[in-house]
């Protein structure tokens, strides 16, 4: 008789069905997160990589004239000759920002800088270089120069009545450049998302006080002020907070009143000290806790009266994979900006990787230029959720889908680059 012991799941195996997949939880976080109305006023220097709370349309156009694309000779189109050469009388000078006033008629140009309106007449602009000036007064053109040459349309950038920032939009230093180029000054934009933060674990002792023995300085509430302020949002940074039930329940409860988003790390497992699930199951509600991922399978998501709360596992691997998936993409709700594909390259890898079907597994990856200038991709050395160094070393994260069951050498696979997060 062999003797066997009942198992519960577990991070050691590859898939168990309580499990979301990351695309189910995405999905679950965009259709629960709310989007933030109260919208503030900003200078439009201070709007850049906020969302737009309104639809900006153009009153003008851009340019407003028709205007030179170089510097030449403005001419009717009608005078351009269609063999040999013509000559023409030069009858004043065009300055951007210094209009010629007169018409110009057949046989007469005008000479026209850069960026200034076409003078009434004229239709057409000969580069300089491509004109001879004879004497003082007379410029000689030849033929293949086409009606319209070197002149840029009025509104042929922006028309008047059309619609340039969306709301949603982030806005970005384009951006910037139309809305200055139309006279705004300053735009709506949906205020900034609120996130408390805070650590869980007896184990945890702050930067500034020396270690006992078990215990570890608490890197996560670092990360993720790092992490955070690369986002357009208020950032409260709650501290440390022990594994106690009643501490838990009481920083959840305070964290609630001032945030839209709270996030939280460790606690999540199903240690003895793992209390983060069933103080948000008394408090608030739960929607998921367990993704088929790794690192960062127990992630607890959910929320507490009108605040979102989500809880993150203690690992600081963990922590860096998960907050870059699901944090990222409620602080996009909450600001009000659609969600995005996440972007994935696929390169060559450098090296044979083991995985078993069932978990998306996001490696920690340095991608380079190999010598046939092709993109390739290797691991930085040793994987653990805990080894937060693997993330230091890395530029990119490896993706291996669920599915997958290892790569080979040579494989392709696809990447996430960190600039691109
Ligand atoms: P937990 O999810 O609470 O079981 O924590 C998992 C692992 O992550 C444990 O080894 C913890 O010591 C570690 N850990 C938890 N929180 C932090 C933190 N804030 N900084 C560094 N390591 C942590
Ligand atoms: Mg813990």
């Amino acid at each position: 008789m062999t003797a066997s012991i009942k198992t519960n799941p577990s991070c050691a195996d590859p898939w168990d069905a309580d499990s979301k997949t990351v695309a189910q939880a995405l999905d679950l976080i965009e259709a629960s997160t709310p989007r933030l109305q109260d919208s503030e006023q900003l200078p439009i220097r201070d709007s850049l990589g906020r969302i737009s709370s309104e639809s900006v349309i153009s009153t003008i156009n851009v340019p407003g004239h028709a205007n030179s694309a170089m510097d030449g000779f403005a001419i009717a189109g009608s005078s351009i000759p269609t063999h040999g050469i013509a000559e023409f009388t030069e009858i004043g000078t065009a300055y951007a920002g210094k209009t010629f006033d007169g018409g110009c008629g057949k046989n007469e140009c005008v000479r026209i800088m850069t960026g200034a309106v076409v003078p009434e007449g004229t239709d057409t602009v000969i580069m300089q270089e491509q004109a001879e000036q004879s004497g003082n007064q007379f410029v000689r053109i030849g033929s293949g120069h086409r009606a319209g040459d070197n002149v840029r349309a009025a509104g042929e950038d922006i028309k008047q009545g059309e619609t340039v920032l969306q709301p949603g939009s982030k806005i970005n230093p384009a951006d910037l450049g139309i809305l200055a180029s139309l006279g705004i000054g300053t735009i709506n934009v949906i205020r900034k998302p609120v996130v408390a933060f805070f650590s869980t674990g007896d184990e945890l002792v702050s930067i500034d006080k020396p270690l006992q023995k078990g215990e570890i300085y608490d890197s996560n509430r670092y990360t993720l002020h790092g992490m955070l302020s690369q986002l357009e949002v208020e950032i409260i940074d709650m501290g440390v907070i022990r594994d106690e039930p009643e501490a838990i329940r009481a920083g959840l409860l305070e964290a609630s009143r001032k945030a839209d988003l709270i996030i939280t790390t460790g606690g999540v497992s199903v240690g003895e000290a793992d209390y983060i699930k069933s103080v948000l199951e008394e408090i608030g509600q739960t929607e998921f806790w367990k993704i088929a991922i790794k690192p960062g399978r127990p992630l607890t998501f959910g929320s507490i009266g009108n605040c979102i709360f989500i809880g993150l596992p203690g690992n600081p691997v963990a922590v860096m994979v998960t907050f870059s998936l699901f944090v990222a993409r409620a602080i996009r709700k909450l600001a009000g900006a659609p969600p995005t594909a996440i972007l994935l390259l696929k390169v060559r890898s450098l090296q044979d990787m083991r995985k078993k079907p069932g978990r998306s597994e996001y490696l920690r990856g340095i991608a380079s230029k190999g010598e046939d200038n092709e993109w390739q991709v290797e691991k930085t050395g040793m994987q653990g959720s805990g080894i937060l160094s693997s993330m230091t070393r890395a530029n990119c994260f490896i993706v291996l889908p669920a599915e997958n069951d290892g790569v080979k050498i040579g494989d392709l696979v696809d990447i996430q680059l960190f600039e691109h997060m």
